[in-house]
């Protein structure tokens, strides 16, 4: 199985930590942090507070580097949930 990216976060994530359907199937798309139940965990997160919780984590919480940080901000635009114009 090739390395699942989240759709949302943009962070890789493994076949247990995937999200999951209302049905309660597994989501490909999205980690379990972003996606639960056929629903977005934070329906009011838009692109720009990812990129600044990404910093974040790279600047106060040290829990990525800073190039890896700016690597999935770059990456964020193509990602499904960013891609194309909010619907809701
Ligand atoms: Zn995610």
């Amino acid at each position: 199985m090739k390395p699942l990216i989240c759709q949302s976060c943009g962070f890789p994530f493994s076949a247990e930590r995937r999200g999951t359907n209302r049905d309660g199937s597994k989501n490909n798309d999205y980690c379990l942090d972003c996606y639960k139940n056929g629903e977005y965990t934070d329906h009011h997160l838009t692109l720009h507070e990812q990129e600044r919780r990404l910093l974040e984590m790279a600047k106060e919480h040290n829990e990525i580097s800073l190039e890896e940080a700016q690597q999935i901000i770059r990456s964020l635009p193509d990602l499904k949930r960013w891609k194309m114009t909010n619907i809701f």
